[in-house]
């Protein structure tokens, strides 16, 4: 028998707060919010400057479809180098800075050393959204990271492809990242979420929300 329609709704809206973000069609989206890190320009590099973050001039080619807003070119961040150096937005910079500490509090806990260096492949793409050919990537604006791997102090490299499923102490450090990530920043996406993350981790400063964890 059919339940009343007030029960359905009811039973969709119960629905909707048990499932995760990404337990959806809106998976390739994640749910839309407000865009973070807002910060542009003069009033942005002051931010990096107040942090001891030095940057370089990135000679970004402006194209219609993939500006970058205050692009900014650094060798690494408040605590760890970038390998290799990282052409990003400012306000994707800011953002990493503010998280570093919570990478390094996981390296401490989980490997009993900190993070030195950041491997990453890139920030800036001028592409569309993986999955969504219709949507510019965060990529596009460099508001995007896709981080590969970490370097520690004893010498040890935990990259993502092989942590992810690595030693027990890989698997609790890079799930702590990601997991710090997901409240961080306003996507996040790991080898859990499709097969084009298995060796890296998205984070992005976009509008949509999803943790892929
Ligand atoms: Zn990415």
């Amino acid at each position: 028998m059919k339940p009343p329609r007030s029960t359905t709704m009811r039973l969709v809206a119960l629905l909707a707060l048990l499932l995760p973000a990404g337990c959806s069609s809106e998976r390739a989206q994640g749910i839309r919010g407000a865009e973070p890190y807002r910060l542009s320009g003069a009033a942005c590099l002051a931010v990096l400057r107040e942090r001891g973050i030095a940057v370089g001039r990135w000679q970004h080619i402006p194209d219609r479809s993939c500006r970058v807003d205050t692009p900014v070119r650094a060798g690494s961040g408040r605590l760890a180098s970038f390998v290799p150096p990282l052409e990003t937005s400012c306000a994707m910079l800011v953002a990493w800075s503010d998280f570093e500490a919570e990478v390094n509090r996981a390296a401490r806990t989980h490997l009993r050393s900190p993070v030195v260096a950041v491997q990453h492949y890139g920030s800036y793409a001028c592409r569309s959204m993986t999955g969504n050919a219709g949507r510019a990537s965060l990529h596009a604006r460099a508001r995007a990271l896709d981080i590969s791997g970490f370097r520690l102090a004893d010498g040890r490299i935990v990259t993502v492809h092989e942590g992810w499923r690595g030693t027990r102490a890989e698997q609790r450090f890079l799930r702590a990242v990601a997991s710090a990530a997901c409240r961080r920043f306003s996507v996040t996406l790991t080898p859990e979420s499709d097969r084009r993350h298995q060796d890296h981790l998205h984070v992005d400063i976009g509008p949509w929300r999803q943790c892929g964890l």
